[in-house]
């Protein structure tokens, strides 16, 4: 199976009915239900306001592969992946006899509701592996530990801001085969990782070119990718990121997916067995050289230079989308960086006032043409 001959037939196995990042957990449970009685559904548990837990199983191969999304309540990419995975795993057959699929869509639905990272005690839920004092916690450490799969991939989104080093572009995607300890040591569990993560990007960059990186991979001893790596089980990290005209990550989504399917096979081939450690240290590195905005050539104080503006993304009260707050994040000699949007020119001029770390509160100018209004962070 090539994943670039899958990815043309894409629109026939997108889960349409989810559309954007703000998916609630009646979605998810909907769509389960929908499912063929090759999956099966089986109850983990309650998340902390009540909602029901599900992981559903497929396949009957030998190898054990586990895959949750949304442990993070405003990252939805993974989400809509595995749903559109559930469609095409319907048609395929080779899969279904090499791995067993064990798949938590939506752990965090509390989170989910209100569009927040952390779950409805305000807990971040990867930041607690040792204490588990979440139920969503203690749901993931005991389904891991009764199923002892032999891979695992921890579905996220990262902020938008990181870019791929050497190429100045959003990272699309980012992987990771998390850390076991502080020195950041190998062990031939974390390799297997690492492994898999060159087999994918093999694949993916050719797809998405300069649009992929490495996750910073320093240690983080709460957090449950780098435990599982610990407790033997060889670990995956996905992150959607951004990239241009893609706000809704439904672009990204695909990729996503590709990424995510061409990881279980794979596995389930065991074709990264073909792969060296050499090349997952190859692949570009995460950076932070892209702003949400840039402006080059705007006349301030009597200098021409650029500022760079970001946005922080605020939910609104039902959590059915965010409010988008500017602020002005750099001043000075930007001619290195990119954004998603460039604004040049020979003479912009501003009314306003543009202050470094505050919110963008001004009007931009080329000749008498407004290119751009800001009043208190928000862009009209
Ligand atoms: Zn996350």
């Amino acid at each position: 199976m090539d994943v670039r001959a899958i990815l043309a037939n894409y629109d026939n196995f997108k889960a349409q009915q989810l559309k954007n990042r703000f998916l609630k957990h009646n979605d998810v449970v909907s769509l389960l239900e929908k499912l063929p009685s090759t999956f099966e559904v089986q109850k983990l548990g309650n998340s902390f306001e009540g909602k029901r837990i599900n992981a559903v199983k497929w396949g009957k191969g030998k190898i054990k592969i586990l895959l949750w999304s949304q442990m993070h309540g405003d990252e939805a990419t993974g989400t809509m992946a595995l749903f559109d995975l559930f469609n095409f795993l319907q048609r395929d057959t080779a899969l279904a006899q090499q791995c067993q699929l064990y798949i938590i869509p939506l752990l965090n639905p509390d989170g989910a509701e209100r569009f927040t990272r952390r779950n409805a005690q305000q807990i971040d839920i990867n930041r607690d592996f040792l204490q588990c004092l979440t139920p969503e916690a203690q749901i993931l450490k005991a389904y891991r530990n009764k199923i002892n799969p032999d891979f695992c991939f921890t579905l996220h989104d990262q902020i938008t801001l990181w870019s791929v080093t050497g190429s100045l572009k959003p990272a699309t995607l980012s992987f990771l085969s998390p850390a076991i300890d502080h020195q950041l040591s190998t062990n031939p569990i974390r390799e297997k990782a690492m492994l898999v993560i060159a087999d994918m990007f093999e694949t993916l960059s050719p797809i998405i070119p300069g649009c992929i990186g490495l996750f910073d991979d320093e240690y983080e001893p709460r957090a449950f990718g780098d435990n599982f790596q610990k407790l033997g089980t060889s670990t995956i990290l996905i992150e959607a990121g951004g990239l241009k005209k893609d706000p809704e990550k439904q672009e990204i989504r695909k990729f996503y997916f590709a990424a995510m399917l061409k990881g279980i096979m794979s596995i389930a081939t065991k074709s990264y067995l073909k792969k060296n450690t050499s090349h997952y240290f190859a692949i570009p590195k995460n950076n932070k050289q892209i702003f949400h905005i840039l402006i080059h050539g705007l006349v301030m104080d009597g200098i021409k230079t650029s500022i760079g503006i970001n946005y922080d993304e605020y939910p609104t009260h039902d959590g059915m989308r965010t409010e988008k707050i500017y602020s002005i994040q750099d001043i000075g000699d930007l001619s290195f960086c990119d954004a998603y949007e460039t604004f040049s020119s020979s003479n912009f001029i501003s009314n306003g006032v543009i202050i470094f770390n505050q919110n963008a509160h001004f009007e931009l100018f080329d000749e008498s043409e407004m290119i751009l209004c800001f009043q208190n962070g928000k862009l009209f």
